[in-house]
């Protein structure tokens, strides 16, 4: 399968193998089941992953900038590398854009490639209506993101012509993005239909794949789309594999050759050859319910999260951007916050209830004005505490200095 994209599942972990050269010494590099699909369900494709197809439109028009063809692949990998190789998940996307951009450089017709992407048309419809009302302003658009030394290679006519086809890369970049959220809501509703629907308990007393199955046939059913996970073909063949490439060097003699798959940690696996997104998203969604994984949701930021360490943490470890802090520590500071007031609202009624209970001694009150004090007390204390009158309020009532 050298050359194509596969995918195998070891020890918890899912191994992705992408075509091209993303980062051959990282290749196979393991992600724990289900990682790859919480941080999908996750993404926020607004701020990153636009910027990377953006910046690497902006890239592909100023190629001119570049002095040798290497150093045009360096910058084209380093852009790639640090989206592709956290999310492999991407590379499909990302490969469709570079397929088509190739056809540019090339100066081959890229048109055809465009238009076979779900939502081209649709961005495309939108460019045409700007393209209307405002050609001066993507011309000014244009002319910002392209170096002023490429510029002046160009005659007018020319300009203008490039102008409109870095237009067409920007829809099909929209169209691209569209089509992942579009996914992404799938996968959302998908997951929290396994790990944290509604109580049932018919639902509850299944195990996650066969959920996985009810989910799948409701959707079938409902909305006249394929299964995703049944009656679907994949292309396996299984290997003798190791996290490090498979060497041909192997010893002749049995017990040299049990030697050496021990030192090498070779193992029989079956590596799935993956052409889309889907296969590849597919693949590990059957490892994760087929695995005792948990799947929480936090408490703070309401997102779906594989506990680390503990299986009963509350927040996820994602960084809050308005707050620059994690949802954990968010958490902790919240959670610590609330057992100080708790713990006013119960000192300020214990003072007064030692103060009240000594008066009952020294017969300045009745038994039954203090039961009915004590009551009323309590049913304030039950208010302070759901924030419903402060903790000022509550003192003051008390008859608290
Ligand atoms: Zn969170």
């Amino acid at each position: 399968m050298e050359g194509k994209c596969s995918v195998y599942a070891r020890n918890g972990k899912v191994f992705v193998r992408l075509a091209d050269s993303f980062g051959s010494e990282k290749r196979g590099a393991g992600y724990p089941i289900g990682s790859n699909i919480i941080a999908f369900i996750r993404l926020d494709f607004k701020s990153g992953i636009d910027k990377l197809f953006t910046d690497y439109i902006r890239l592909v028009f100023n190629i001119d900038l570049c002095v040798t063809e290497e150093d045009y692949f360096r910058q084209k990998k380093e852009l790639a590398e640090e989206y592709i190789l956290k999310m492999p998940f991407l590379y499909f996307a990302f490969k469709t854009l570079q397929d088509c951009l190739d056809d540019y450089i090339d100066r081959k017709d890229f048109n055809g490639r465009m238009a076979d992407v779900p939502n081209y048309d649709k961005f495309n419809r939108l460019f045409a209506e700007r393209y209307e009302e405002e050609p001066q302003k993507l011309y000014s658009e244009f002319s910002s993101v392209i170096d002023q030394k490429v510029f002046k290679k160009f005659s007018k006519a020319e300009v203008w012509e490039e102008c409109i086809r870095y237009h067409l890369f920007l829809c099909l970049k929209d169209a691209l993005i569209c089509n992942l959220e579009e996914t992404q809501k799938i996968f959302r509703e998908e997951m929290m239909y396994l790990y944290q629907r509604e109580k049932s308990e018919t639902a509850d007393s299944l195990t996650p794949k066969q959920r996985l199955y009810v989910y799948d046939r409701h959707r079938n059913k409902t909305t006249g789309r394929p299964m995703f996970y049944v009656n679907v073909s994949r292309s396996v063949k299984t290997l003798a594999y190791t996290e490090h490439n498979p060497s041909s060097d192997e010893p002749g003699n049995i017990n040299g050759l049990a030697e050496y798959v021990k030192e090498n940690d070779v193992d029989l696996l079956d590596v799935q050859e993956i052409v889309s997104f889907d296969e590849l998203m597919r693949f590990e969604m059957l490892r994760l319910v087929e695995s005792d994984t948990v799947i929480s949701k936090c408490e703070n930021c309401g997102n779906l999260f594989i506990p680390r360490g503990r299986k009963d943490m509350l927040f996820c470890n994602v960084i809050v951007p308005e707050l620059g802090k994690t949802c954990a520590e968010v958490g902790a500071h919240r959670k610590y916050n609330e057992k100080v007031k708790v713990d006013a609202v119960f000192n300020a009624f214990n003072k007064a209830y030692k103060r009240n209970n000594s008066r009952v001694r020294n017969k300045k009150m009745t038994v039954p004005e203090f039961s009915i004090w004590s009551e009323q007390a309590r049913e304030k204390r039950e208010l302070c505490v759901k924030g419903e009158i402060s903790v000022e309020e509550y003192n003051a009532w008390l008859g608290n200095k």
